[in-house]
């Protein structure tokens, strides 16, 4: 990381991405936040980075990652963690939940540990917290999950059991499938917890889901990917998840988890306010094509597409980076792709006044991209983390 000579750095000639517009102005960061504009300029100096040609933009936040650069979150030391948040760095993110698969509770327990260990690092991306991907989900739309570590919500120690971070700041977020055997009883208690819930890996029916809205969840996990079909007589989660516009969804832009027709329907129905990208990455993310042992099972990966042994897509090898250039592929905005790579990830974890924006007071998570739609300068927490000193 490079030490900043003051600790006041004024970022010059961007086309800064706005909430509401994009400007080209100047931007300075003190500490670690984002300055107001109409501050007059430090008299007691300051660092000066010429972002001519660059369009500035809050720095992404992937909510649903299960590892890169050969690292996975579940087998990591904080080491391994450390050297994705470096990695995501690199591709634009600066911050990110590391995202864990049904597994023993022994193996839940060390994942969490060793999550409680890296957050205190301040390498890279921030890690905010945890996201369990299940284990309470529907068997008959497992994915690449393993059905056999999957649980049903029976009472509270079911949920009790789970290993929790230590770090009160920390962020939890779980998918569930409320269709699985107390399923609206564990979005209450989720919520009643202060977690973050979302729908996913389920074929719950429309009156199970009007009821889980009811409960508290209000968010949908890689929507279409791992839910029921859309059909004429059963709308089921997808069906659900278009139709009712408290809902907000995820996607995975890779161009292979979703036709590029059907992106494009989903935002014409969601909207930027209501719709955001994760990478779903695994291990092999940022490593090319190859096999990979991940989960326990052989994962293949070729032209960008992952298979498992039983020949399902097995999470994705993108980074936010390459969902943003596929969303922009598509016709969408600056603004709006800043709203759905950072400022609605910030809100679904209710950390919207702390950052995803480009706004006076928050955190100074940034993002330079040049014409060719390349990461030339990262910060994080107001440091800049790329490029490396
Ligand atoms: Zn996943």
């Amino acid at each position: 990381m490079k030490p900043s000579k003051t600790n006041q750095t004024l970022l010059r000639n961007a086309r800064i991405v706005f909430p509401d517009r994009v400007e080209k102005r100047d931007l300075l960061v003190r500490d670690d936040r984002i300055a107001p504009s109409d501050g007059e300029l430090p008299s007691d100096g300051f660092d000066e980075i010429d972002l001519a040609e660059c369009r500035l933009v809050p720095g992404f936040i992937d909510v649903h990652i299960h590892g890169a650069i050969g690292v996975d979150t579940m087998e990591a030391d904080a080491a391994g963690l450390r050297r994705i948040s470096e990695f995501l760095a690199t591709q634009g993110v600066t911050a990110w939940l590391p995202t864990l698969v049904p597994a023993p509770d022994a193996d839940y327990k060390q994942a969490i540990a060793v999550i409680g260990e890296a957050m205190k690092s301040t390498a890279g991306a921030r890690i905010l917290g945890v996201h369990y991907e299940g284990p309470f989900v529907n068997s008959a739309q497992c994915g690449a999950l393993r059905q056999q570590y999957f649980r049903s919500f029976v009472n509270n120690d079911s949920l009790d059991s789970l290993p929790r971070l230590a770090n009160p700041a920390a962020v939890h977020m779980m998918t569930v499938a409320p269709e699985v055997e107390g399923g609206i009883e564990l979005v209450r208690q989720l919520k009643r917890r202060g977690w973050i819930v979302s729908i996913g890996h389920t074929r719950a029916e429309f009156e199970v889901l009007d009821e889980t809205l009811t409960a508290g969840a209000r968010h949908m996990t890689h929507f279409m990917n791992a839910m029921a079909p859309l059909q004429q007589r059963a709308p089921g989660p997808i069906g659900w998840g278009l139709l009712r516009d408290e809902v907000t969804c995820d996607v995975i832009a890779d161009g292979i988890h979703l036709d590029r027709h059907m992106l494009e329907l989903i935002l014409k129905s969601k909207g930027s306010e209501r719709l955001m990208l994760i990478s779903d990455a695994i291990a092999a993310a940022g490593k090319g094509d190859g096999d990979y042992q991940i989960w326990g099972e052989t994962i293949s990966v070729k032209d960008g597409r992952t298979r498992n042994s039983r020949g399902n897509i097995a999470g994705s090898v993108i980074s936010l980076l390459d969902a943003v250039r596929t969303m922009e592929s598509l016709g969408v905005s600056e603004v709006d792709l800043a709203h759905m790579s950072s400022t609605n990830p910030a809100k679904l974890l209710s950390l919207d006044g702390e950052c995803g924006s480009i706004e006076a007071g928050k955190r100074a998570d940034l993002v330079a991209l040049n014409a060719e739609k390349k990461v030339v300068l990262v910060m994080v927490n107001g440091e800049v983390v790329l490029p490396a000193a």
